[in-house]
């Protein structure tokens, strides 16, 4: 007699390691277990959460195969679709399926402490037994006058309200409650409430426009788009890419009963563009703010889930929204890093989405009046359907666009002034403007995108920065030892004394922060309204908007900030943006950093002259001939995309070819520089074995940033023409190299990285 077939399921678990878990189903429990259901399974010593990814597994040669613990929903939490795109994502970045299931899943569903998410409730109280006649009534309330206030009171509020209502803002007895509830006159019930924080922000609202006949081509080729076409929406700043979005979901959302999924670079700071897609669209409208707390974030998951909302609006993540029937998926600023994301799984949203909308026949827009240079190309090439907005809505111009050269200026203040002398960082035109709209009663942006890290060294008398002779590629200054390195081909030299190209000796490393410009700002327009916007001020749920919401409402002059205000704004009573330092992206060791640079100008200056006034950009720089300058100042995208791509041949670089860079880091020094040694041979000897043709295996070198919150880190990159090649490679190398247990030692591999700093 042969035993019945036990009930084997295949499990992904959060945990390291490429591979499935095979669990029995042997007990009761209180769901059926489907593909995409969570499980709670014993593991090692614990219990987690995983999720059934096939029904009938085999029975595995060696091992006690132990039984699921428990089904805690109903419903799977993963639809096929979601399943199919987080193996995709595993994949393509080389990530074990079930880690990625941790970063598709709302944080409460993936903790095994707790696999019932906690829902908040409230009480509420409902009439059950009505009194309809007052002698009813009269006889009913006899001697119980406190009971009858309190049923007429709920009766006035239409039968039904929350405990704490009555009890805490209306002050009644709980015992008269009790009472009412003990002669059944009332019942008190729990209810799920959804916490949605933004029910409470209430946004500008503004009047409803008819799109431009430029709008209307637009929309009216997107609506007749083939299931999973891809449209480039290159649209220059101020042409009204918002109500395109708007429009688009009308008819794919109103009219053919779809739901969508809208990207934004981050919630916080356009509060502006959500606060438009909530005036339209209400509450069919979820918002997946970064600051939710888990329950909220929850909530508003479940709420897609369930198709009580259609249209999921949030940062990178909400490329995951629970919906079905998705028939567009909008990816605004498509050029922006933050769609990237910098941990594992290290997923590009942007690549996400056209993944998940080819395998659901929705449309994706990327829109940006700056794409990205790989949108760019796919578009050229034909992959995507490039559609332009060329000019602003309404008639406006985009602003004219002026450069202050810093190095003249530097040597006409130089015989007095000190590094931080007000003169030195704003320059007299710059100064002159800012003091003109203050008397006109206008307002200024002041754009200071200086970060910490990273220094360089830059000649003050003619501008040059000390680059790799390999690369185009800035050299960072490290002090010990002190070295001039880069990080790209890993070249190494010698801080020189004096500028290599004029001569001079006055070569200085760079910084100044947001901080001493505030300050310099305040001291010099003492009367000024000045608010700074950056990490540092923007801490708080809703510190952003806020502060955007003051700038929008007149009582700020000056808003100054990193590059956090150059997105998205849209406010007409701006029309002076002044960039103190133009030269700050620039000298940064990354290919890409002239295109961030561009993209920061052109976006900045896209800020100015939204309204009837017009506009004025002065740009301070002290390289005014540098191609991400100077197509800014001509509003030349095109210019810009054609002198970019050529730098970007010899040696390859995106869009060209594709890159991954794997990072090797721990707490000692010496080990990490010695397993990024041991990882840089192992793969060039599986390069050689496997003959892979166009791999090229870089470094190692240490990172350009060289430790991070006390962990060491060294780089290899990987360049190859085929992503199929560093696919292979990628998860050949993470499976089989043996990274020792010490030290904290840990390799990442970062696929298509958008910042190899
Ligand atoms: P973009 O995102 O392309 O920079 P926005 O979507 O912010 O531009 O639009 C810029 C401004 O133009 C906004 O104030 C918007 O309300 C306004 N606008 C957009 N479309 C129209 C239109 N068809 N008629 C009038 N105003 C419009
Ligand atoms: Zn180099």
């Amino acid at each position: 007699m042969t035993e019945p077939a036990r009930r084997l399921v295949e499990v992904a678990l959060p945990v390291p390691l490429f591979q499935t878990f095979v669990y029995s189903l042997d007990g009761q429990y209180e769901h059926e277990a489907r593909i995409g259901s969570r499980v709670l399974v014993p593991f090692r010593k614990r219990q987690e959460i995983g999720i059934v990814v096939s029904l009938d597994a085999a029975q595995p040669a060696r091992g006690v195969v132990r039984a699921v613990s428990a089904v805690p929903d109903a419903e799977p939490a993963l639809d096929d679709g979601l399943l199919a795109l987080s193996r995709w994502i595993s994949e393509y970045y080389v990530v074990p399926i079930g880690i990625v299931m941790r970063t598709v899943l709302p944080a409460l569903l993936t903790g095994a402490a707790q696999p019932h998410p906690n829902v908040k409730t409230r009480r509420v109280v409902r009439i059950r037994d009505d009194i309809p006649t007052l002698l009813q009534r009269e006889k009913a309330f006899a001697r119980a006058p406190q009971q009858r206030a309190l049923f007429e009171l709920i009766e006035s509020l239409g039968g039904t309200t929350s405990v704490e209502h009555l009890l805490e803002q209306l002050k009644f007895s709980p015992s008269v409650l009790k009472a009412l509830e003990k002669r059944a006159l009332i019942g008190i019930d729990r209810e799920r409430v959804e916490r949605d924080p933004f029910a409470a922000r209430i946004g500008r609202i503004e009047p409803r426009h008819l799109p431009t006949s430029e709008q209307l081509a637009v929309i009216g080729r997107m609506a007749t788009a083939r299931p999973g076409e891809v449209f480039l929406l290159h649209g220059v700043t101020g042409s009204g890419k918002t109500l395109v979005y708007i429009e688009l979901l009308r008819e794919i959302v109103e009219r053919r009963g779809k739901t969508a999924i809208v990207l934004v670079p981050e919630i916080a700071l356009t509060p502006q563009t959500v606060d438009r897609f909530r005036a339209v669209f209400g509450d069919d409208v979820a918002v997946l703010h970064s600051a939710l707390s888990d329950g909220e974030r929850y909530d508003a998951w479940l709420a897609l889930k369930r198709g009580e909302k259609r249209i999921a609006v949030g940062a990178r993540s909400a490329v995951f929204a629970p919906l079905t029937n998705i028939g567009a998926i909008i990816v605004d600023e498509e050029h922006e890093s933050s769609y990237k994301q910098g941990e594992t799984p290290r997923y590009h949203a942007r690549e996400a989405a056209i993944v998940r909308a080819t395998q659901e026949g929705a449309v994706v827009v990327l829109g940006s009046a700056t794409p990205s240079l790989e949108s760019w190309t796919s578009a050229t090439a034909g992959k995507f359907t490039l559609l332009t907005l060329p000019d602003r809505v309404g008639g406006a111009t985009l602003p004219s666009v002026a450069v202050v050269d810093l190095r003249k200026a530097v040597i006409e203040t130089a015989a007095t002034a000190g590094e931080d002398d007000y003169q030195r960082v704003v320059t007299t035109p710059l100064d002159a403007a800012i003091r003109a709209r203050l008397e006109r009663g206008e307002q200024s942006i002041l754009l200071l995108n200086r970060r910490g890290y990273s220094a360089f060294v830059q000649c003050e008398n003619c501008g040059n920065v000390a680059t790799c002779p390999n690369c185009s590629i800035t050299l960072t200054y490290h002090r010990s030892p002190e070295r001039l390195v880069c990080h790209y081909c890993m070249h190494q030299e010698e801080p020189q004394r004096v500028c290599k190209r004029c001569g001079g000796a006055t070569l200085r490393r760079r910084g100044l922060g947001t901080q001493q410009i505030e300050r310099l700002i305040c001291e010099r327009f003492p009367s000024a309204r000045v608010a700074r916007m950056d990490v540092d001020t923007t801490s708080g749920k809703w510190a952003h908007a806020e502060i955007l919401d003051r700038v929008g409402a007149g009582e700020v002059d000056i808003l100054l900030g990193t590059q956090m205000i150059a997105k998205g704004l849209d406010f007409p009573n701006v029309t002076l943006v002044g960039v103190i330092d133009a030269d700050v992206g620039i000298n940064l060791p990354d290919f890409r950093a002239s295109e961030r640079c561009f993209q920061l100008l052109s976006q900045v200056a896209g800020r100015a002259g939204r309204g009837a006034r017009g506009g004025e950009v002065l740009i301070q720089t002290r390289v005014p001939t540098h191609h991400a300058v100077k197509c800014a100042v001509t509003h030349d995208y095109m210019a810009f995309v054609t002198e970019e791509l050529s730098g970007r041949i010899q040696p390859a670089y995106p869009p060209n070819n594709r890159l991954a860079n794997v990072v090797f880091s721990g707490t000692t020094e010496s080990s990490v520089a010695d397993l990024a040694i041991a990882g840089a041979s192992w793969l060039r000897r599986l390069v050689q074995a496997r003959e892979s043709a166009g791999l090229t295996v870089i470094g190692p070198a240490p990172c350009a940033v060289e430790r991070i919150k006390t962990r060491w880190r060294w780089h290899v990159l990987l360049k190859s023409e085929h992503p199929h090649e560093l696919t292979r490679v990628g998860r050949y190398f993470l499976e089989r190299f043996a990274v020792p247990a010490r030290d904290g030692l840990r390799v990442t591999f970062d696929r298509d990285p958008v910042s190899l700093l």
